[in-house]
């Protein structure tokens, strides 16, 4: 089938026709004037399509065949994690007990769903050398939120009005927005020549104003942070707590605990790690997970142990109150328990594939691009388009795009801001060495492309539905409204 120029929805219209018939309601016909006043009623009807049901479902049909997805290919995108994820767990989420549980249903009613998050809690502090954790909150970026608001609660418990946030400039952007979003001020500590915090720098940070420092470990750049306890002592020497954010755990599952670094809560992404489905706008999760004298101010209620039963704890008087409705997006958590069900013992294989994968990849790349941090990588490595944009002419955004022409979803790019022309690569566990190997070739070729055709990678993608957008225009000046097309006769 022809998968280029799907025309718009719009263009099928045929008046009168219509996609469903409903049957005869039953009840007398009111007026909408009646309900609403005639004054809100528009005076021409609305310029909706009018179509068949076959056609209703073949336009989106056709449009959702344009989508690139894990299910469709190699999706190397850094920092994202973006692993095949089991169809079991799809499964488990949709048995009727965990898919039509009401969320209001009395507890003896829900007894299975509880007993799911308490074992997941279980799981994820056993993993994570923690000692609770809250479901609630929807995504990484909530779960820092939240875990802010736990640190603030906990300090103003002490008597202590703590003002400042340490985050490291190679940090997400989500780090430093959480601290803005919570009132506080972020100080910025830059990394050192071999991509760990500077000590230095963060010696002279730290003091009895900071409430807390917020490190990624991995960090962004894909490396471990070689200095993480001692990192750890200085923190805790003036009174503040460590932060993780838990993005990169993909990484060291199975190998070394955050509790164990000296961390005191983290929050963790289970559609990253835990292989809950990624992107698309969610829903996702983010569940925090931390010591014991952070519990008195998690979000509530809570999953509690009773008897031989559990139940849902709502009088918690220090809880800095609830973030999210109920016990937050329990679908995606029932995907996590399930994975880990079935894959908690090899844990540690996944994350020693995960590495392995992205050194080998490295490997195979680093004659062809800058190297700003020459270390062995974490489940990720960041190259530089340095040298292809100074002796080329050819940016980083350049090569991204060239990569859909070979049927590859673009890695991230231009994160973290630390390094120039910044191509961030994480191919994950699931991905076999053929599929690493071909990825590698594309992105070789691209490379030599640089060098003898510059022009054909500046002006790429050419083989997708739609070449280089204009981007700018497109966010300067969005054209969001469907106007009749100027001439008759659209071709199907
Ligand atoms: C993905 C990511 C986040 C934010 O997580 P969301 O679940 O997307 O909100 C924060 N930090 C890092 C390092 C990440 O990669």
């Amino acid at each position: 089938m022809r998968m280029d120029n799907v025309p718009l929805i719009f263009e099928y219209s045929v008046p009168g026709r219509v996609a469903v018939a409903l049957s005869d309601p039953g009840v007398p016909e009111v007026p909408l004037e009646a309900i609403v006043g005639a004054e809100h009623l528009r005076r021409e009807p609305a310029a909706l399509p009018e179509v068949s049901e076959p056609d209703l479902v073949r336009h989106y049909t056709r449009l959702s065949q344009r989508n690139y997805a894990v299910d469709v290919g190699f999706y190397p995108l850094g920092s994202c994690t973006m692993k095949y994820n089991p169809k079991v767990n799809e499964d488990a989420a949709r048995l009727p007990g965990f898919a039509r549980l009401h969320p209001n249903a009395p507890r003896e009613l829900a007894q299975g769903a509880l007993q799911l998050l308490w074992e997941l809690d279980r799981m994820f502090c056993e993993i994570s050398g923690m000692d609770r954790v809250t479901f609630q909150p929807a995504a990484g970026a909530h779960g820092e939120l939240t875990a802010l608001m736990m640190i603030r609660a906990y300090h103003e418990d002490r008597g202590e009005q703590r003002t400042r946030v340490i985050v490291p400039d190679s940090a997400h952007g989500t780090n430093p927005a959480s601290a803005a979003m919570c009132g506080y001020t972020v100080v910025t500590v830059p990394s050192d020549a071999r991509g760990n915090i500077d000590r230095a720098a963060l010696r002279r940070a730290a003091d009895g104003s900071v409430a807390a420092l917020m490190l990624t470990n991995p960090n962004t750049l894909g490396l471990f942070e070689e200095h993480v306890v001692e990192v750890a002592e200085i923190i805790h020497g003036c009174g503040a707590l460590m932060y993780l954010d838990g993005a990169n755990f993909n990484a060291v599952l199975g190998i070394t605990r955050p509790g164990d670094q000296g961390f005191d809560v983290m929050h963790l992404n289970v559609h990253k790690t835990f292989s809950t489905p990624h992107g698309g706008g969610g829903p996702g999760a983010g569940p925090v997970a931390l010591k014991q004298m952070l519990e008195p101010y998690l979000p509530t209620p809570t999953v509690e142990r009773d008897g031989d039963g559990f139940r849902l704890d709502d009088e918690r008087p220090k809880t800095i109150g609830r973030v999210r409705a109920f016990v937050g997006n329990f679908g995606v958590l029932v995907r996590a328990y399930a994975y880990l069900r079935t894959f908690g013992p090899l844990l540690r294989q996944t994350s020693e594939a995960a590495v392995l994968n992205a050194n080998y990849l490295l490997q195979r790349l680093r004659p062809y691009f800058d190297l700003p941090y020459d270390r062995t990588c974490m489940h990720e490595f960041v190259l530089s388009g340095r040298r292809q944009k100074t002796q080329y002419g050819v940016r980083t955004l350049d090569i991204a795009k060239r990569l859909l022409d070979y049927g590859y979803h673009a890695p991230t790019i231009y994160f973290p801001l630390i390094v120039d022309e910044a191509i961030m690569i994480e191919p994950t566990e699931t991905e076999s060495r053929q599929t690493l190997d071909a990825f590698a070739d594309a992105l070789i070729r691209i490379a030599e492309e640089c060098e003898t055709d510059p022009e054909t990678v500046r002006t790429a993608p050419h083989r997708t539905v739609v070449t280089r957008l204009d981007e700018v225009a497109a966010a300067r000046n969005p054209n969001l409204r469907w106007r009749p097309p100027t001439k008759a006769g659209v071709t199907r």
